[in-house]
């Protein structure tokens, strides 16, 4: 008799030539996520099993991270003997109170009792064991399952994991991270669908500060937690920056600012083999998020944009920020380098023809060379 942890996946990306690589990718990132405590990871008839971990809540708050899962069991494993497993379910339902009801389920035929027998025998005596329990087959408030494979395996809880489709299956992007709210939850929104993301975050010593620096750091620190480790390019940017604001309008100054970061990011991401960037903007959220700032931004872009939250509120996205755990330190003060040279009356309707004009006394191509050579990386666990 051992705890293993019954972990199951949804069944929706599985159809098709892609099952045994999505399934390879699925069983590799649970066996990441639990390689700092110990666990030992297994795929076996069409279930993921976890065992030999000495903390089982850690074990479900870990794997419940990973995408492409569906729901989660701490269950006991046991051999295949009736009374063996009828003294584990006695033990299981002991102490609780309520209606219940047992699903057996057979998959290994050679088992004597067919699903519905051993249900019931099981049934019958975890009643006579615990007088304070009833059997509700219609809306029980206890599911005890027992599942007869390999081994027997009893659980009664299931634990929702977040969904999704496994990462590395919908290939790579780059989230630009800044130490905001929204660009953590558009990266998580984007993993969640499978892809696995690096940062880029753009800092300009010495008007941004270390504390701005570990704040990003932090924020990948928690989002490596759902994709098992990232990497983050830290892009020196006062250069930038300086020049823009030297030599630009005014009111253009943080447009023109993100089409630079635009610009050295997909320098980035092409070297990084990503194919696409992602970003946390939601549209008229700013000045420099209305739909012709937008229009403005994307002109640099070869590659695709990925803006997860456009249609989104604030508050909306700051209730996912709270549930993937990344608010608490996005809330935590610090100078951006967007909000240092913030121009006082931006342009909110730019025109995408006085874009030129308006950059025309910056060397763009040795800018955005000299950003992507100083480009320091640093990879998070
Ligand atoms: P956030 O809450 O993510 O900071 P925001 O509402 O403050 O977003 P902006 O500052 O206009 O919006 O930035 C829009 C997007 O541009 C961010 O979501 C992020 O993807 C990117 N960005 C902004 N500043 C930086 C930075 N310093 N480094 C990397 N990306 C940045
Ligand atoms: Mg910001």
């Amino acid at each position: 008799m051992r705890k293993v942890l019954l972990v199951r996946y949804g069944e929706v990306f599985l159809k098709g030539a892609n099952r045994p690589h999505f399934l390879k990718l699925l069983t590799d990132n649970v066996k990441r996520a639990v390689k700092p405590i110990g666990g030992r990871v297994w795929l076996s008839d069409s279930r993921i099993y976890v065992s030999d971990v000495e903390d089982m809540d850690e074990c479900v708050r870990r794997v419940c991270k990973v995408f492409g899962l569906y729901s989660v069991s701490p269950a006991i494993e046991c051999e295949k003997d009736l009374d063996v497993i009828a003294e584990q379910c006695i033990e299981m339902m002991k102490g609780k109170r309520g209606s219940f009801k047992v699903y057996g389920k057979r998959s290994d035929k050679k088992f004597p009792m067919n699903s519905l027998e051993f249900a019931a025998e099981l049934g019958g005596r975890i009643l006579e064991s615990n007088p304070h329990l009833t059997v509700d087959i219609h809306n029980p408030q206890h599911k005890l399952r027992v599942e007869i494979r390999d081994n027997c395996y009893i659980c009664c809880e299931e634990i929702m994991a977040v969904g999704g489709l496994p990462m590395g299956s919908s290939g790579r992007a780059a989230l630009l991270l800044s130490g905001g709210i929204d660009s953590p939850v558009a990266g998580y929104c984007m993993m969640k669908r499978g892809v696995r993301c690096c940062a880029i975050h753009f800092q300009s010593p010495p008007y941004t500060g270390e504390l701005a620096r570990d704040k990003v750091m932090q924020l990948a620190k928690e989002m490596a937690e759902y994709s098992g480790g990232m990497r983050v390019y830290l892009v020196p940017f006062t250069k930038c920056q300086l020049e823009i604001h030297e030599k630009c309008p005014e009111g253009l100054g943080t447009l023109i600012t993100r089409r630079f970061m635009m610009r050295i990011a997909q320098e980035i991401a092409r070297q990084n083999e990503c194919n696409a960037l992602i970003t946390g903007e939601s549209l008229g959220q700013v000045a420099s998020q209305t739909m012709e700032s937008i229009v403005c931004t994307d002109a640099v872009c070869e590659m695709p944009v990925f803006r997860p939250l456009i249609g989104m509120d604030k508050t909306e996205i700051m209730d996912i920020a709270k549930r993937i755990g990344t608010y608490e330190t996005s809330i935590l003060p610090y100078e951006d380098c967007c909000t240092v040279f913030t121009p006082r009356h931006p342009v909110t309707k730019p025109k995408l023809d006085t874009m030129p004009k308006a950059e025309s006394k910056l060397d763009i191509e040795a800018l955005v060379r000299e950003a992507v050579e100083g480009t320091e990386l640093v990879i998070v666990s």
